[in-house]
């Protein structure tokens, strides 16, 4: 299908990352990537791997283990591990035919919206170069803007593939929670991390996913008779485009309130962190990365300002006498969450809302205010919440003129009535722009 081969492919995008590389996009080129894409050439010829994908090249989000390479999680505590087996969704990809080329930059351990509290420097968003590429994927999808790769992995916990990808005006899966695994992905927040997809068109989205899924995709029966939408109130005018173009699978459109919305973000972060400080301790100075003389000299130097304020955090709502206060109340405010969308769900079939209120902020305006870089998390650390899946489509502009995404939401394992609203609109937006 593909006249141009996989090798030809991949020294392409390894010049671009080249070529790029004031973007900041890319912590680390894999090796004997050319070798791969031979081999890769010589499967397609012979038959043994078909498919859309087979020999495309694709970037990898720096905390995805991928065997042999730095696996460093934009921090510089794991700045020389050298991961010693792939993560379960790299063997997957690879047995398909695509060819991982590279580490994406990151946030430090996905913790951030901006990208810019990496140990390797902040990500630069294609489109402005004084703008962030959106957190924590923002090198995976500066990658796939820059046209460095079509498809690139990210981990979403509280929307870390969404934000970046809708920054960049990009498509970005958030697949169900559990539905991919997790091995080989470094963890931030367990009960919400979810590796997911960020490219500029849903069919390889699709595709990829298929390839990465644990389960097959289940049929979707709402399309026959036409999809039953709920929309987040307040955003009217955002919602436009996308229902006109999707106007021939809609079977009605309400629009909704949230009562519990205003809790995600406060549970989200009392969650996340209380897990992420349980997750970090194996970083003891003994184990992974780097060395010193004490696990204290190494934690104090190898972790950086957000993590550390994240670990203070997570420690405080799990400690005594204050675990009740907060981290139990947080799970318990989780489920009343989890509740309200479930029973959204048994009346609609999707929820649209933002994926953020604004476009990508200019690099250097979120550093110095982290409470305001975690309301900004409001629309999208719902389906992390739920385990919901979601995809983020590029809808709209910003006043600076920044691209701005809106989110399709759905059931638990419908990721095939999302994917199919997403091409609708990405196909007949094409044919309208043209
Ligand atoms: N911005 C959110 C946070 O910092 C989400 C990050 C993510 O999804 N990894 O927790």
């Amino acid at each position: 299908m593909n006249s141009i081969s996989s090798e030809d492919r991949v020294i392409r995008a390894i010049a671009d990352i080249d070529r790029y590389s004031d973007y900041n996009a890319v912590t680390s080129v894999f090796s004997d990537v050319e070798e791969r894409a031979r081999e890769v050439d010589c499967r397609i010829k012979a038959g043994i791997i078909k498919g859309r994908l087979a020999g495309m090249p694709i970037v990898i989000k720096d905390n995805i283990c991928v065997k042999g390479e730095i696996t460093s999680a934009g921090s510089a505590i794991l700045k020389n591990f050298v991961s010693p087996y792939n993560a379960t969704v790299i063997d997957r990809i690879i047995e398909a035919g695509l060819i991982p080329v590279a580490h994406t930059n990151m946030d430090e351990f996905a913790m951030g919206s901006t990208s810019e509290t990496s140990c390797y420097g902040p990500v630069h968003n294609p489109l402005d170069f004084n703008r962030s590429a959106g957190g924590s994927s923002g090198g995976s999808a500066a990658c796939v803007k820059l046209g460095i790769t079509p498809l690139a992995l990210g981990s979403d916990t509280g929307g870390s593939v969404r934000l970046p990808a809708s920054y960049c005006g990009l498509y970005g899966l958030k697949p169900t929670y559990g539905s991919v695994s997790r091995y080989g992905l470094i963890a931030y927040c367990s009960s919400m991390d979810q590796i997911g997809i960020i490219g500029s068109d849903v069919r390889d989205i699709s595709e990829l996913f298929e390839i990465i899924a644990e389960q097959k995709k289940q049929e979707v029966y709402s399309i026959s008779g036409g999809v039953r939408v709920a929309a987040l109130a307040g955003f009217d005018k955002r919602y436009d485009e996308f229902l006109s173009l999707i106007a021939p699978m809609v079977a009605s459109t309400e629009t909704v309130e949230l009562q519990t919305l205003k809790y995600a973000v406060p549970s989200y972060y009392v969650i996340a962190t209380a897990e992420a400080s349980s997750n970090l301790a194996r970083y003891d100075g003994i184990r992974y990365g780097l060395k010193g003389n004490s696990t204290e000299q190494v934690r104090t130097e190898g972790f950086g300002t957000e993590v550390k304020r994240r670990i203070m955090l997570g420690n405080f709502v799990l400690s005594h006498g204050y675990y009740d206060r907060y981290y139990q109340k947080a799970c318990n405010v989780r489920r009343i969450i989890k509740d309200e969308i479930t029973k959204l769900f048994e009346k609609y079939d999707v929820l649209i809302l933002p994926t953020s209120s604004e476009g990508a902020p200019l690099l250097g305006d979120s550093l110095d205010n982290p409470l305001e870089m975690y309301k900004s998390d409001v629309y999208t650390v719902l389906a992390n919440l739920t385990g919901c899946p979601c995809i983020t489509i590029p809808c709209g502009k910003d006043k600076n003129g920044m691209p701005l995404g809106l989110q399709i939401m759905g059931r638990h394992n419908e990721e095939n009535l999302l994917l199919a609203l997403a091409e609708c609109y990405q196909s007949r937006r094409a044919s309208y722009e043209l």
